[in-house]
């Protein structure tokens, strides 16, 4: 496998994207009915997950999408390499970075109940995966270009270690 390093074009947008993103969110949840938005935490083909979708393929890695069949449906699975990726928004899953962590001051109970079920879901998940041989990595929304960059290294070298 040839990994080159990832130009990060993106950035900017997304965390325009990221910030805007939230505040919609947060606008529309406390007018809409919370239970059913809540149904779909998971968002597919986010932005942040085409961002690192671009950066594998860039780099020759070649890949399957949402797994359904795995344990929390990882958004990016390398078989070869028996690893999957779940790209992460912090807020939701209880990323613990300023946004993970700052949670909305109203409704303090229904929040709190509904990111630790994610926190602990997640959890579950990755455990899961683990058991059965997966190796899980996570990237967050905060650190996309860094988890990106840290992925494309591990690759590489259980790229270059398989062909040992
Ligand atoms: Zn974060």
């Amino acid at each position: 496998m040839d990994v080159r390093p990832v130009a990060c074009y993106y950035l900017m947008s997304l965390k325009t994207y990221e910030s805007e993103g939230y505040k919609k969110m947060a606008d529309r949840i406390s007018s809409v009915a919370r239970s059913k938005n809540m149904a779909a935490v998971r968002a597919k083909n986010t932005t942040p997950e085409i961002y690192v979708r671009k950066a594998l393929f860039k780099a020759g890695c070649r890949y399957r999408l949402h797994y359904k069949t795995l344990p929390g449906s990882p958004d990016i699975v390398l078989p070869k390499f028996r690893l999957v990726v779940f790209v992460n928004g912090c807020f939701w899953h209880g990323h613990k970075c300023l946004r993970g962590l700052n949670r909305p001051a109203s409704n303090k109970a229904f929040w709190n109940q509904k990111l630790d079920s994610n926190i602990i879901r997640d959890q579950r998940n990755r455990k899961e995966l683990r058991r059965s041989g997966w190796k899980v990595r996570t990237i967050w929304t905060c650190s996309l270009e860094q988890g990106c960059r840290n992925l494309l290294n591990e690759l590489a070298a259980l790229s270059a270690a398989l062909s040992d």
